[in-house]
């Protein structure tokens, strides 16, 4: 099972801002859309960075006024991303050893969507359940 899969059951929007903006208009669109983590994009849509809820919480715990701060200062700009061919299995070990949970799908250099580690569960269950299935009806037919 590949990303392109996840990303026809959850649709590519994905939800960006931009390096000027403020950590408080961050917070507002995370909650705005119930997600965890937005990108960043420059002028031509190209990736700057990204920043999650986890960022925010760092920078908040040195004093509510980062939430003025802009973007560019507490996202990371080296971002991790992932191609639609890629396997479920793979991303996951990719997440779990970069400790992040998102992680934008680009294809020809352009955001083709985004993939949370909620995603990633939720899919690799769904194919645990449908093998459980499979099998059980193999045993009770044999
Ligand atoms: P998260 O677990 O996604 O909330 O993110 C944890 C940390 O990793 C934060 O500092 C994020 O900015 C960063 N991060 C999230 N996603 C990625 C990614 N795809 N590539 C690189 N860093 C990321």
């Amino acid at each position: 099972m590949s990303v392109a899969r996840i990303l026809a059951a959850k649709g590519r929007h994905v939800v960006t801002t931009q390096p000027h903006r403020s950590l408080q208009d961050v917070a507002g669109l995370l909650t705005d859309h119930g997600i965890g983590a937005v990108v960043v994009t420059g002028p031509d849509a190209e990736v700057l960075g990204i920043i999650s809820e986890r960022d925010i919480v760092r920078a908040v715990a040195e004093g509510p006024a980062a939430l003025q701060e802009p973007v560019s200062r507490h996202m990371t700009p080296k971002v991790v991303t992932v191609r639609e061919g890629d396997s479920i299995d793979a991303i996951m070990d990719t997440m779990t050893a970069g400790r992040f949970r998102h992680a934008p799908v680009i294809e020809d250099g352009r955001i083709a969507g985004i993939v949370s580690i909620g995603d990633v569960v939720k899919h690799r269950v769904a194919a645990i359940e449908t093998e459980k299935e499979a099998l059980r009806e193999y045993i009770s037919n044999a």
